[in-house]
């Protein structure tokens, strides 16, 4: 584990920068990558941002979101791989992956409390809401100054990864760096209209067929809801508007984990899990082969579904202390 100090020199050496997030990207990876590498452009050095996945529509918004490249690493003479927000190897996506034995120096700045030990230079911090924050204090360390664009979507990658300053991993400076974001002129209210109140009307179809899943253990303690291809189908959302349902599972006076079970477009099941006790829902997945955070975890399975979901509650319904019947 190196300092923020550290990283900032082995940046500032840096000349051609590959900087990318996690697959199935969020407002923290894209958010951290897109102000990273709007900020290190300006400082003279060739940049280049992707990922394995495309953006979801909503974060179509951000500054320098034109900028991402889908799908494997742009062919380049890179001297440095700036990896953000990605816990696991396996997180970063075909492509990237094998970008980490390449060669080049690779700088890993993440806040997963179980990420795996890899890159040349490592900065985990888990007391942080957001890779958004380390991005913002690196900044600082390298007497950068925070462009309108760049402040705009650290911001995003704070207000999404904390669910609008709700989450428990909210610390007094995330508003301390948050109010000096909103000093250099980001329109915050803006910004919470793209992310939340732009959805198409598919997104509360689906959400209308995804309650209609809602079950709850006998204990009370684990709610879950399943979206199928199916349900995706009928309604018209997408993959990405299932962001979100997960919460109203957990929403339930009592529930202590809630779960989302949805279908992928290769027939595997991704999992999500939201604790809002004291059941740490990392370990939960980690059970799985997943991971993430206490409080908001995931992993993915392969096979039957009613199986995965008995294996999957029984062992949710286990850590928040309840009794299977
Ligand atoms: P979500 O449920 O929103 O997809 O993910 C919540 C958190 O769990 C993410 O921040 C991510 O860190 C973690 N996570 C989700 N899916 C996986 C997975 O398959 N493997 C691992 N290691 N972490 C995951
Ligand atoms: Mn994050």
């Amino acid at each position: 584990m190196n300092n923020l100090a550290d990283i900032a020199l082995a940046i500032d050496r840096a000349d051609s920068v590959l900087i990318c997030g996690h697959v199935l990207p969020d407002g923290d990876s894209l958010g951290s990558m897109l102000a990273l590498g709007l900020a290190l452009e300006k400082l003279g050095k060739k940049v280049t941002m992707g990922g394995a996945d495309r953006v979801p529509a909503i974060y179509g918004f951000l500054p320098g979101v034109d900028r991402y490249v889908e799908g494997a690493p742009p062919a380049g003479e890179y001297d440095t791989f700036i990896v953000l927000d990605c816990s696991v190897p396996e997180r970063l996506g075909k492509g990237y992956q094998e970008m980490l034995s390449s060669g080049v120096v690779v700088i890993n700045l993440d806040h997963h409390a179980g990420s795996k030990s890899f890159g040349t230079y490592r900065y985990i911090d888990p007391a942080a809401a957001a890779v958004g924050e380390i991005i913002f204090d690196l900044f600082n360390l390298m007497k950068v100054d925070i462009s309108l664009e760049s402040a705009i979507c650290l911001y995003t990658a704070i207000v999404t990864d904390t669910g609008s300053f709700q989450y428990e991993n909210m610390q007094p400076d995330t508003h301390r760096r948050v109010a000096e974001l909103l000093e250099l002129g980001v329109p915050a209210a803006q910004i919470n209209q793209e992310l939340y109140e732009e959805k198409p009307k598919a997104v509360l179809d689906l959400l209308g067929l995804a309650l209609g899943t809602l079950s709850l253990s006998p204990c009370g303690r684990v709610c879950w809801m399943t979206v199928t291809r199916k349900l995706l189908n009928i309604s018209g959302a997408e993959d990405e508007h299932t962001e979100g349902l997960v919460n109203y599972a957990r929403s339930i006076r009592g529930v202590q984990v809630g779960i989302l079970f949805r279908e992928t477009e290769g027939g595997d099941f991704k999992i999500s899990f939201r604790s809002k006790g004291t059941v740490d829902v990392n370990r939960l997945s980690a059970m799985f082969g997943g991971g993430g955070h206490p409080r908001a975890s995931g992993c993915v399975m392969s096979g039957n579904l009613a199986d995965i979901q008995e294996k999957i509650v029984s062992a949710a319904v286990l850590a928040a202390g309840g009794i299977n019947n």
